[in-house]
C-alpha cells in the first residue's frame, strides 16, 4: 500500500490505514526537517535565507519581493531541496507550495478555519455535511490540535498589535471581524512573548519553516502515524510515472535525490493499492501524465479541469497607528465579509513583521469567486500549465476592495504599491490555496475512487472544486478523514 506526498491528505490516509493493521509506505519527494544544520538550526532564518528556504532554487522568490519600491527581499541562494517551492503555471499565476514530511503545514500560516456550511454544501452537495460538520470536522480539528488565542491574549499580546488596529479599524467602518483558531501552539506563544522559550512565531518564521511552536503534520498526525511502527517514510523520492501490470499492479517510477539534487537511484516499485496525495497540482500531475503519456489512457478526460486558487489575493494599506516591531507571523484574525451579497470572502488580518515600525496592515482574501482553469502537462517543457489569466482575479480584488477602500476612506490612508512586483498594489497573480484538479464527485467518485482503476484513489486537496471560501486544509483534512473511514479504510481492510 503506497501513499503518494506527504501533507495532509496523505497524513490522515496514512494513520488511519496503519491503525486498521496495513503497512503503509509514504513516498515524499522532500526531505525530513528533523535535523539542525551546521547554524544549529532546522530552518533558515527568514531574513538571511539560505538553501534550506526553497525548492532548488537560484534565487528566493517570496510573495513580496519589495520593500519601499526596492526589490530587496529576494536574495541568491544554493539550488537545495528547501522547503517551499513556487510553481509557475502561467505568466499569470503561480503556487505556493511545502516540500518535505509534513507539505503544506511546514511551510503555511497555520490558520486552521472551518468552512461556512452553506457555501461547504453549495461545492459538495452530495458530501453528507451533517456527517462532515457532525463528525469529520471536529475529528480534523482534533487530529490538527487546532488551538484558539484566548480574548484577553488577543487583547494584551503586544506581537497582535497589528491585528488590533485593523480589527479595531475594521469594526469602525461596520465589517464584522473574528478569531481564527490556529495548528501554532498559542501556549507557545505566550513563552516567547514572556522572553522565556526561543522565537519562532517572534522571529518572523514562516513561509520557510518554523524552528519552534507549530504543530504541523510530523508533530501530529504524521507523528502518530509513525507511532504505530505500520508506517515508513521514503524521503528524497519523487514519484515520475504510474503505470499498471496486466494482473492490476500499480507500478511506480521513483526517482530518489541527494539534497543537492544529484540523483542517487531510479527504481521501480509495484503495489496492489495507490493514494495519490501529492497536493492539488502533484497529485494533478501524475494522473495527466499517465492518461496523457499512454499509461493509464482509460482515467477520465476531466482530470485537470476545476482547477482554482480559493480566492486568494493579497495587499496591504499604510495606517495612522502605530503596528508592532516584533509582530507575530500566526494570523489569528480575520474580517468576516462572508455576508456581502455583491463579493463574499473571508480576509485575513496579516502581519509584515519586517522588523522595523512599518506603519501598515496586510490582508489576504480568500473570496468566493467562479473563475476555474484547467491544468494540463506541458511533456516537451517537463512542466505543469494552467489557462489561468491576469483578469480571472478581477471578482478577488473586488471583494478585496470592499474590504479595504471603507477603511481607507474613513482613515484617509492608502493602498500600499510598493511591496509587489511592478509596482502592484495587489498581489494577484501568486496563490497560497491551490485547489481542484481531480474533482470529488466529478474525476473521481463521491469518496476519491477513480472509476475503473481498481484500488487508485486521490485524498487531498485536487479533490476540492477549486474554492473553499476560506483558508483549507482543515476541510481537505476532514474529507481525507471522511474518504479514508467511508472507503479507503473499509475497501482496503
Ligand atoms: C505560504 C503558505 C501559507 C498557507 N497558509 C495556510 C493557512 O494558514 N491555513 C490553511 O488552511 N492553508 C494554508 N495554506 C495552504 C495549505 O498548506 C494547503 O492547502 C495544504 O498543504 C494542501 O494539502 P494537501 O494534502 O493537498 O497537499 P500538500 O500539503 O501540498 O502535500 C503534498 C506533498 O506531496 C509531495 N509531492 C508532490 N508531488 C510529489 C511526487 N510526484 N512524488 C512525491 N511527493 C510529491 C509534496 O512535496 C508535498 O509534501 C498555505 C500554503 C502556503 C504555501
Amino acid at each position: 500500500m503506497v501513499i503518494v506526498g506527504s501533507g495532509y491528505g496523505a497524513a490522515v490516509t496514512a494513520l488511519r490505514l496503519a491503525e486498521a493493521g496495513r503497512e503503509v509506505l509514504i513516498v515524499e519527494m522532500g526531505r525530513a526537517w528533523n535535523s539542525p544544520g551546521r547554524d544549529g538550526r532546522v530552518f533558515c532564518k527568514t531574513l538571511q535565507p539560505d538553501g534550506r528556504a526553497m525548492w532548488f532554487k537560484r534565487r528566493t522568490e517570496a510573495p513580496i519581493s519589495n520593500i519601499f519600491g526596492l526589490p530587496v527581499v529576494d536574495q541568491p541562494i544554493t539550488p537545495w531541496a528547501g522547503v517551499l517551492d513556487r510553481v509557475h503555471l502561467s505568466d499569470a499565476m503561480s503556487v505556493f507550495a511545502g516540500r518535505g514530511v509534513g507539505g503544506g503545514s511546514l511551510v503555511n500560516g497555520g490558520m486552521a478555519v472551518t468552512p461556512k456550511r452553506a457555501y461547504f454544501e453549495e461545492i459538495l452537495p452530495f458530501v453528507d455535511a451533517a456527517a462532515m460538520y457532525g463528525t469529520y470536522f471536529p475529528r480534523a480539528n482534533a487530529g490538527l490540535r487546532a488551538n484558539t488565542i484566548t480574548a484577553a491574549a488577543l487583547a494584551s499580546t503586544p506581537a497582535y498589535r497589528y491585528a488590533r488596529v485593523a480589527m479595531k479599524q475594521a469594526a469602525t467602518v461596520g465589517l464584522k471581524t473574528v478569531t481564527i483558531p490556529q495548528v501554532y501552539d498559542m501556549d507557545y506563544l505566550a513563552a516567547e512573548q514572556a522572553g522565556t522559550v526561543p522565537r519562532s512565531a517572534l522571529r518572523q518564521e514562516v513561509i520557510y519553516g518554523n524552528n519552534h511552536g507549530k504543530r504541523s503534520l510530523d508533530h501530529t498526525y504524521l507523528a502518530d502515524a509513525l507511532g504505530t511502527g505500520r508506517v515508513t517514510i521514503q524521503t528524497l523520492t519523487r514519484v515520475d510515472g504510474i503505470r499498471r501490470e496486466p494482473d492490476g499492479t500499480y507500478v511506480l517510477a521513483l526517482v530518489q535525490i541527494d539534497e543537492r539534487g544529484h540523483v542517487v537511484r531510479r527504481r521501480e516499485i509495484g503495489c496492489g493499492a495507490l493514494v495519490l496525495a501529492a497536493g492539488s497540482l502533484g497529485s494533478t500531475e501524475l494522473l495527466l501524465r499517465a492518461r496523457d503519456g499512454g499509461a493509464l489512457p482509460d482515467l477520465p478526460a476531466s482530470v485537470g479541469e476545476g482547477w482554482g486558487n480559493n480566492g486568494n489575493v493579497m495587499a496591504a494599506r499604510w495606517t495612522n497607528d502605530r503596528v508592532g516591531v516584533v509582530q507575530s507571523t500566526m494570523p489569528v484574525a480575520a474580517i468576516d465579509n462572508w455576508d456581502d451579497p455583491v463579493a463574499p470572502a473571508l480576509v485575513e488580518i496579516t502581519p509584515f513583521p519586517m522588523g522595523f515600525e512599518s506603519m501598515m496592515v496586510g490582508h489576504l482574501a480568500v473570496a468566493k469567486i467562479p473563475e476555474r482553469a484547467t491544468l494540463r502537462y506541458d511533456a516537451k517543457a517537463a512542466a505543469l500549465r494552467a489557462d489561468w489569466q491576469r483578469g480571472d482575479n478581477a471578482g478577488a480584488i473586488r471583494a478585496l476592495k470592499r474590504v479595504m477602500d471603507p477603511m481607507n476612506r474613513k482613515f484617509r490612508t492608502a493602498y500600499r504599491a510598493d511591496l509587489f512586483r511592478g509596482g502592484r498594489i495587489f498581489g494577484d497573480d501568486f496563490c497560497y490555496h491551490p485547489l481542484g484538479g481531480c474533482q470529488l464527485g466529478k474525476t473521481t467518485d463521491a469518496h476519491g475512487r477513480i472509476p475503473g482503476h481498481r484500488g487508485l484513489y486521490v485524498n487531498d486537496g485536487a479533490l476540492v472544486p477549486g474554492s473553499v471560501g476560506v483558508n483549507p486544509f482543515v476541510t481537505i483534512t476532514a474529507l481525507a478523514e471522511r474518504n479514508a473511514a467511508e472507503a479507503i479504510v473499509p475497501d482496503l481492510s
